[in-house]
């Protein structure tokens, strides 16, 4: 087994911000694309951010048992992590990073064990995170909706994970997550794992 690194919050806490920045800095890293029935958004990509895959292609792989987890994170709209993807980057001798929801991070944790590092973006505020979700400017205002409806129980969820780290300031942010993810590798250089 190799070593994992993996990001949860609600969405709009900037778990997508910080992990590109960090995946500038550690060359070992490798993202894990999930699987989602959600359409692409603004420039999103199939095989970059998401496999954009139907609903019923979604299902035919979750009766396959390709998942390693999968959660219905909004109503009608499912999100997993195939089990292939966590192949392919061990089998590089990569380090896998995650951004799956809270659930999903619980999940994946558990079955990990200590060989993931859990972190939990916290936004500084429930203000703060609507003013981003809706200053990013990628989702519908339903979208908006459901999605802050589901935070509140997602952030108390917190304690659960191994590291908090508060989204304020983001270099500062990137700065703390950089360094909690080097004690957990034990390198202090990115390119050393
Ligand atoms: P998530 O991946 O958790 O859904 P994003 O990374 O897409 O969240 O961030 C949501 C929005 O907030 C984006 O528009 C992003 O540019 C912005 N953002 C992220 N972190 C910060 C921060 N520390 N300060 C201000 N804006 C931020
Ligand atoms: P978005 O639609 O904003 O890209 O993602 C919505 C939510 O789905 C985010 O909280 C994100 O972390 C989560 N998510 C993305 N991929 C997965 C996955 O493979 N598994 C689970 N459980 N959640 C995921």
């Amino acid at each position: 087994m190799g070593k994992a690194i993996l990001f949860s919050a609600p969405s709009g806490c900037g778990k997508t911000t910080i992990i590109h920045e960090l995946m500038q800095y550690f060359d070992c890293f490798d993202f894990s694309i999930s699987a989602t029935s959600r359409a692409p958004r603004g420039d999103e990509r199939d095989g970059r951010e998401y496999y954009f895959l139907s609903r019923e292609d979604f299902m035919r792989r979750v009766e396959a048992d390709e998942f390693l987890e999968w959660e219905e994170v909004y109503q009608g709209t499912c999100y997993g992590t195939l089990k292939s993807e966590v192949d392919r980057i061990w089998a590089a001798g990569r380090v896998i990073v995650f951004d799956v929801d809270v659930n999903g991070g619980r999940n994946i944790k558990r079955y990990f064990g200590t060989d993931a590092l859990s972190i939990f973006v916290m936004p500084p505020s429930v203000a703060v995170l609507e003013e981003r979700l809706r200053s990013r400017g990628t989702d519908s205002e339903e979208a908006i909706v459901k999605r802050l409806a589901r935070s509140a129980e997602e952030l108390k969820q917190a304690p659960q994970f191994d590291v908090t780290i508060v989204n304020d300031d983001l270099q500062r942010a990137v700065d703390e997550t950089r360094r909690v993810i080097e004690d957990f590798l034990q390198c202090t250089n990115s390119s050393t794992y």
